[in-house]
């Protein structure tokens, strides 16, 4: 047997760039995408913030640039890989920074963000215990501090990082079942649904589907779901809640009132203030979805429709809308902490009692992940970078754009306004001349075509027209998030509407004669 002193060291087989987290493997890997992002932008990037073409034609050239769908026997190399995603990405993709997109809350990434980003990829630290993340933890909970005070949340108030708004709502769904259970006596996590016979969750007609799905992956079932109508400014109306809580037999179990700030479509805000105090008044959970509208609180302008949310028991908030971070920076806050014991578990492998005990612990029991990204660090440098001013001034220049695209279309008698600029989003109409149902085919219409010629991505929606109770129709809608768009973006954004909305009427008339 040969001793243990005689063995010579083996160098390694692999270049010390193969690492992220190397000096060598950041500078080397910075500038190979660098050069490819580089040499992509000056290629056949297209016009308009989408690839023209239908959406088959769109990815089967996406995927002939990718080459076939095969693992190469031996790499291409980093740059060679690097430059082929790029080119793909660039030339068949959209393009969030183009002034004419405007469809989804689905901002262009602030670039401090991305940089931040990858050095957390770099790192690769994982929040759920303290040996697979260390300063991770502090960036997170640093993160979480800030968003409390901007909040407005107490001395017991905590949080955690999510996947997504609709992943913060079951979270908050979850903690408010939770509770509701335990107020009944029961542990809900052991004894399940059972525990809470005709549970019920009150929300306005326009709170987010996500919620809808939350119950039904809780167990509630989606009939728990008690849609409740909406003003003429499309929030919910506490009337009407405090009636459906009084009408609410014997046999309910009433969970959470989900208060919605900043609806999807239409940047509503629910009346917090009334709403907490009913939800108060019952004993019930206030869930407050500020998924879109958290980011109102950075500008000093719209701050103040947030009023009541620091009354709220949960919260749940995207950074990566009105926030300008990539996909995906949500946030559960909460006002009590306690409210996560719902989630606490011991693992021997990852926080058994005494390495807890002496300090050695993460946030396993924060979070129904357990592996968990670093997303704070790309949100905390963005607060760091640009301050609460600095991000209040690209909310008010979004706002400024969304009420800019709202006086636009009042001029214009081809266009019909629905829903004002509460937030950063207006709903609007094409009218046509023919029948309300006939524009709605030709608002669908206008919009597919609008992305296939790749000039403009522009969202829509169903919406009530002519106030409450009305019927629902087809509406297109702008939801401007784009801090560097102008004025004269919104206008030719406008005019391209208006000739294509003219174009398929033509159409549309000349298929009927
Ligand atoms: C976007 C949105 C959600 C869902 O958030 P995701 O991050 O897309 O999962 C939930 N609620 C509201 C009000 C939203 O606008």
């Amino acid at each position: 047997m040969t001793p243990l002193t005689e063995v010579s060291p083996v160098p390694s087989r692999f270049p010390p760039s193969l690492l992220a987290a190397s000096r060598e493997g950041l500078a080397e890997v910075s500038a190979a995408l660098a050069e490819a992002v580089d040499t992509a932008s000056h290629a056949r990037r297209p016009a308009g913030p989408i690839p023209a073409g239908t959406p088959s034609d769109v990815l089967a050239a996406a995927a002939e640039a990718l080459g076939p769908a095969q693992l190469p026997a031996e790499g291409l190399g980093t740059k060679a890989a690097l430059q082929l995603l790029t080119t793909v990405l660039v030339e068949h993709g959209i393009d969030l920074s183009h002034p004419r997109a405007a469809a989804h809350l689905q901002p262009p990434s602030l670039a401090v963000a991305v940089a931040a980003d990858a050095l957390a990829n770099a790192g690769n630290a994982s929040l759920d215990t303290y040996d697979s993340s260390a300063s991770a933890l502090a960036v997170e909970r640093w993160l979480i501090a800030v968003l409390i005070r901007l909040a407005g949340l107490g001395e017991r108030a905590d949080g955690v990082l999510t996947p997504g708004g609709s992943l913060s709502n079951l979270l908050g769904l979850l903690l408010a079942r939770d509770a509701a259970a335990l107020r009944r006596g029961v542990n809900a996590r052991e004894a399940g649904v059972a525990a809470l016979p005709g549970p019920v969750v009150f929300c306005s007609e326009l709170a987010h589907f996500s919620v809808h799905r939350a119950c039904a992956a809780l167990g509630l079932g989606e009939a728990a779901v008690r849609p409740l109508p909406v003003d003429e400014h499309r929030r919910l109306r506490p009337a009407a809640l405090s009636a459906a809580l009084a009408a609410l037999g014997p046999d309910r179990t009433p969970l959470a009132v989900i208060a919605t700030a900043g609806t999807t479509d239409f940047g509503s805000v629910d009346p917090l203030p009334e709403i907490a105090e009913i939800a108060a008044g019952h004993g019930i959970w206030l869930h407050v979805d500020a998924a879109y509208g958290f980011g109102a609180l950075f500008s000093p302008r719209l701050a103040g429709r947030l009023a009541g949310l620091e009354l709220a028991d949960s919260v749940t908030l995207d950074l990566h809308k009105l926030g300008w971070q990539p996909a995906a920076t949500s946030v559960l806050l909460v006002s009590d902490t306690t409210a996560f014991a719902a989630l606490d578990r011991q693992v021997a492998y990852l926080n058994p009692t005494d390495d807890a005990e002496a300090g050695y612990d993460g946030l396993l029991g924060r979070s129904l992940q357990t592996t968990r990204r670093a997303d704070a660090v790309k949100a905390a440098a963005t607060l760091l970078a640009h301050g609460r001013a600095g991000l209040g001034r690209m909310v008010d220049a979004c706002h400024d754009l969304a009420r800019h695209a709202e006086r636009r279309i009042l001029a214009e008698p081809e266009l019909e306004l629905v829903s004002p600029a509460e937030l950063t989003t207006v709903v609007f109409r094409y009218r046509g001349t023919g029948r309300p149902d006939s524009a709605d085919d030709l608002n669908g219409a206008l919009r597919r075509r609008l992305l296939e010629s790749g000039s403009a991505l522009i969202g829509r929606t169903d919406a009530r027209t002519a106030g409450p109770g009305s019927p629902t129709r087809v509406c297109l809608k702008f939801t401007l998030l784009n801090p560097t768009a102008t004025t004269e973006d919104i206008d030719g954004l406008v005019d391209t509407v208006l000739e294509t909305g003219r174009t398929c009427a033509r159409l549309t008339e000349e298929s009927a004669a």
